[in-house]
């Protein structure tokens, strides 16, 4: 797999909490229930008829697969949405957690895990990592590592660096707690990303744009993606019919046990 990491993500403080949701938007909002036992203020995704009527999708070894990847959550904004959309759609997805949230958040973790996506890990707390020491970037590894196992139950095998900028010392942590730590994304066009707030149409062409075989598209359920408009998340339904569309299906990342190597990572059916 070739991956190309063009682009340097802004800074993904989850400023202007909730400050997206529009009047109308924020009044169906309130009124709705709370669902599952966890908060949630956000959209919410029902399941349309052709949903209701798709039938599951056959994956066989030539299908082209494209990976659709969330960073910087769990979040009550926007990881429900995504889970039901993925559900609705037969999908699954990889997502990259950030320790903080998950600690925030962790029944929405847990249900990303049993509804059988891929979890790996973002980082404690999504800092910059060529602008630390060794001890720092060693306790945002291992605090995060930490959060992920102890909430979810299970080690993190993967790892994707915030904003993709790597560093020397933290690379030297993840092979010493055997992290994965390859995972860039496909981003060879010049489209606007989510984080940006480009609106459902934008975000939409970009996905469908980049799909192809074992491309890895970034995505976000967390970080500055929260503070767009919520018509934005209208974005995934559509993009995954249009990537069916063009024949190919929904694959997830994971460590081939190769580390280290140019091939650490795979994309493979689910
Ligand atoms: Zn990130």
């Amino acid at each position: 797999m070739t991956v190309a990491i063009l682009v340097v993500l802004l800074g993904s403080g989850v400023a202007g909490f909730a400050t997206w949701l529009s009047g109308a938007d924020e009044a169906a909002a309130e009124a709705a229930p709370v669902a599952r036992g966890f908060d949630v203020v956000g959209p919410r995704y029902q399941p349309t008829a052709a949903d209701r009527a798709r039938t599951p999708a056959r994956i066989t070894p030539t299908t082209p697969l494209v990976a659709l990847t969330f960073d910087d959550g769990p979040t009550p904004e926007l990881t429900p949405y995504v889970l039901d959309v993925l559900a609705a759609k037969g999908a699954k997805a990889t997502f990259f957690f950030q320790g903080d949230q998950v600690e925030k958040h962790p029944d929405i973790a847990r249900r990303a895990q049993a509804e059988g996506h891929v979890i790996a890990l973002h980082s404690y707390e999504h800092v910059y990592f060529p602008d630390l020491d060794g001890p720092r970037a060693r306790e945002q590894i291992v605090r995060g590592e930490e959060s992920l196992t102890r909430v979810l139950g299970v080690r993190p095998t993967m790892w994707r660096y915030p904003f993709g900028e790597a560093s020397p010392v933290a690379d030297a942590v993840l092979a010493e707690r055997r992290l994965v730590g390859g995972v860039g994304w496909d981003w060879k066009s010049s489209l606007k990303g989510d984080f940006e707030c480009p609106g459902a149409d934008a975000v939409t062409r970009l996905v469908v744009t980049e799909a192809r075989d074992d491309a890895v598209i970034l995505l976000h359920d967390g970080g500055d993606a929260v503070t767009c408009a919520a018509p934005q998340w209208e974005y995934l339904p559509r993009a995954i019919d249009a990537v069916r569309d063009r024949g190919l299906e929904l694959g997830v990342v994971v460590p081939t046990g190769r580390p280290n190597g140019a091939e650490e990572t795979a994309v493979v059916a689910p």
